[in-house]
Parts: C-alpha cells; sequence; structure tokens
C-alpha cells in the first residue's frame, strides 16, 4: 500500500480533526471511516476487517474509535467484511430496511441492526447522519448527508445512476463532497464490458459517470465547497487522470476554487472536512 495522500489539511501535515478517510474505493470493495476527534463511523465495509484496520493504522487514525457501521447498500463490494468486524469491533450495524432484510441471513450474529430511513436523521459519534435515498440496483440504496459537530457538512453519494432531485436537495451546501465517478463514457462504450453490463452501468439505477459527476456540481458547488473527491472509479473504464479532468474543468467552468480529488481502490485518501 502507497502512502496515504491527504487534501485539504494544513501544511504542517497533522492530521485533520475531522474529516472522511477514504479507505477504499472502487468495484473491489469500499469503506470510508468519518470521523471527528476520536470518535467516528464507518460508512460500508467491503473489505475485510484486517484490511479495514491496516488502512486505518496506514491513514494514521487509529485513535479513531469507531462507534457504529452504517451501510449504502447491499452489493458486496460495500459489505463484504461487515460481519467480522461488527462482531470484532462490537458495534452496530445500521442500513435501511431494505439492505437489512436482504441482509438478514448475513447479519444473524452481529451485535445490532439498526435501521435507518431516508429523511430521518440519527446521531451517531458526535455526528448528525442524514441518509438520502439514491438510485441503484439494491434493495433500498441510501447516500448520506453528515454534519460535524464544527457545522461543516460532508456530502456522500455512490452507486447511483442519476443524481435525482432528492439527492440535490440532500447534498445542498456541503462543504466535502464525495461523488460517485465511476467512468468515463468513451471508454465504457469502447471497453472490454459485454453490452448487458455497459447498459446496466449506463441506466438510471447504475453508475454516475465523470461526466455526470461533473454536471451534479452545477446543482452543489458553491463559494463554501472546499472540496470535491470523486468515488468508485471502475479500473476497467475511467482513469483517475480522466475523473481529474471533468471535475476540475467543472469547477473552473464554475470559476470556484475548490480542491478536487479521487479515492482510489488501493490506496487511503484522508480529507479534512475543515475549510482549505
Ligand atoms: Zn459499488
Ligand atoms: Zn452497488
Amino acid at each position: 500500500m502507497t502512502f496515504p495522500r491527504r487534501i485539504g489539511n494544513d501544511p504542517a501535515a497533522t492530521l485533520p480533526r475531522e474529516g472522511i478517510a477514504l479507505l477504499a474505493s472502487g468495484s473491489h470493495g469500499n469503506a470510508a471511516l468519518v470521523y471527528s476527534g476520536s470518535a467516528g463511523m464507518l460508512i460500508d465495509c467491503g473489505l475485510s476487517a484486517k484490511q479495514v484496520r491496516l488502512r486505518i493504522a496506514a491513514a494514521g487514525l487509529s485513535h479513531v474509535r469507531i462507534e457504529a457501521i452504517v451501510l449504502t447498500h447491499e452489493h458486496a463490494d460495500h459489505v463484504a467484511g461487515v460481519r467480522v468486524l461488527a462482531r470484532h469491533l462490537g458495534v452496530p450495524v445500521l442500513a435501511t430496511g431494505g439492505t437489512l432484510r436482504t441482509l438478514r441471513d448475513d447479519l444473524t450474529d452481529v451485535p445490532e441492526t439498526d435501521a435507518i430511513r431516508a429523511g430521518h436523521a440519527v446521531r451517531l459519534a458526535g455526528l448528525t447522519l442524514l441518509p438520502f435515498r439514491s438510485s441503484h440496483d439494491a434493495a433500498e440504496p441510501v447516500g448520506f448527508r453528515i454534519e460535524f459537530p464544527s457545522a461543516r457538512v460532508l456530502g456522500y453519494l455512490s452507486d447511483s445512476g442519476v443524481v435525482a432531485a432528492e439527492c440535490t436537495e440532500a447534498l445542498a451546501g456541503c462543504h466535502v463532497l464525495a461523488i460517485e465517478s465511476n467512468h468515463d463514457v468513451g471508454m465504457l462504450e469502447c471497453g472490454p464490458y459485454p453490452p448487458f453490463l455497459k447498459r446496466r452501468i449506463r441506466s438510471a439505477v447504475g453508475h454516475l459517470s465523470n461526466d455526470d459527476a461533473a454536471a451534479a456540481l452545477v446543482g452543489l458547488a458553491h463559494d463554501g465547497l472546499s472540496t470535491v473527491v470523486g468515488l468508485h472509479l471502475s479500473e476497467t473504464n475511467n482513469t483517475p487522470l480522466a475523473a481529474l479532468a471533468a471535475l476540475t474543468a467543472a469547477r473552473d467552468r464554475l470559476g470556484l476554487r475548490f480542491a478536487v480529488a479521487a479515492a482510489l481502490q488501493h490506496a487511503p485518501l484522508v480529507c479534512a472536512a475543515g475549510a482549505l
């Protein structure tokens, strides 16, 4: 694993006090640690429990106590390690009713499961978590709006075929925006995937392209936005450079100055919640 990259923290390279560590992002596993001080929650756990611990250590965040695991949806790249990690840490797993029903057999012996609902905020690890409906071929997928104690706000949307009005509303005014930037449309169309899979990815319940993420910025960017991170980049149908180029071009068209980064599959990225 390469040394973790950081964005939005101060030049002295101290770890940001509040932020999100994207431990892994992509079709081979997703997990992100959202934290404030020494408490935090994990969004998704598509890595082994061991890998989650290793990556948190590599990000310099071993002091953060994970108080809960929240799930966006039930696909394996988001939940493969959840049972083992929840049992190991002794923490609850939170997900929508549809996600919990789909995972029922996998979560029988975790310490606790709690249902969350789109539009209903919950308090966890000192953070306020508001789930909102996303658009994906899963039982009841959601994205999250998360407010830190400092009142800074993080938006998190991965695995969504479109950015529906409901998402735009929930993500309005975010200071840090982590949004799926799964594929370059040209690379997907010319790439090796079979036609049915290409159709699925491009459908309204598939994945956001670089252009989709860039287009979403038009409705979501504002003067207070400090960082945008592309999520779930395909290793077959995208490159970090292509994703960054699309997001950067959108930023420049908007005349704004927020930082742009891409989360990767194999190296953590720590992103400060605070202003740059
Ligand atoms: Zn996924
Ligand atoms: Zn998915």
